[in-house]
């Protein structure tokens, strides 16, 4: 049952991830998480390094998609200006979100991955749904508010993996 909570994959930055990579497994699609997956969770726009990433992404035909469970406004101030579809107020781990990413880019689950910072929504939404998923460090070390509790039971998760050795992630100081 924890097992549901285990990413596929996990890295220290969505820079680590690149369209070949993905390729090699057979994905053609990213559905990504935006709080403190590809920036920090109070910072409105996206960096010079992030729009560089985004572009190579599209330069080898690989599809992306902002899923965030955060409001309309924070997700279309960031999302807007790169051009890319965005679903906000996703409501994550729930998969309806995750469905409409996949039906708006013409793809298969199994061709899509899920990345994202949190084991109670990312991985969870995604993994329940029969994706690959991308646990990614979490860009800043605060949270907005709904977060902070999330996180406290999520310290404990990946507490048992590591103990478990499925998974070597960093503490974070
Ligand atoms: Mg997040």
């Amino acid at each position: 049952m924890l097992k549901m909570f285990l990413p596929s994959e996990h890295v220290k930055s969505v820079f680590e991830i690149t369209p070949e990579s993905l390729k090699e497994k057979g994905i053609k699609g990213i559905i990504t998480d935006l709080d403190n997956t590809l920036v920090e969770w109070d910072r409105p726009n996206a960096t010079p390094k992030l729009i560089e990433w985004f572009d190579n992404m599209k330069a080898h035909g690989i599809l992306v998609t902002i899923v965030s469970n955060n409001n309309e406004r924070r997700v279309r101030t960031f999302s807007d200006p790169l051009g890319i579809p965005f679903i906000f107020q996703a409501r994550k781990p729930m998969g309806r979100a995750f469905r409409k990413a996949i039906e708006q880019m013409g793809l298969k689950r199994e061709e899509t991955v899920v990345i994202g910072d949190q084991l109670l929504t990312d991985v969870l939404g995604g993994n329940r749904n029969g994706f690959h998923t991308i646990l990614v460090v979490p860009v800043a070390q605060t949270d907005g508010f709904v977060t902070r509790f999330n996180r406290k039971v999520e310290r404990r998760l990946l507490s048992f993996f590591k103990k478990k050795g499925m998974l070597q992630w960093e503490d974070q100081k």
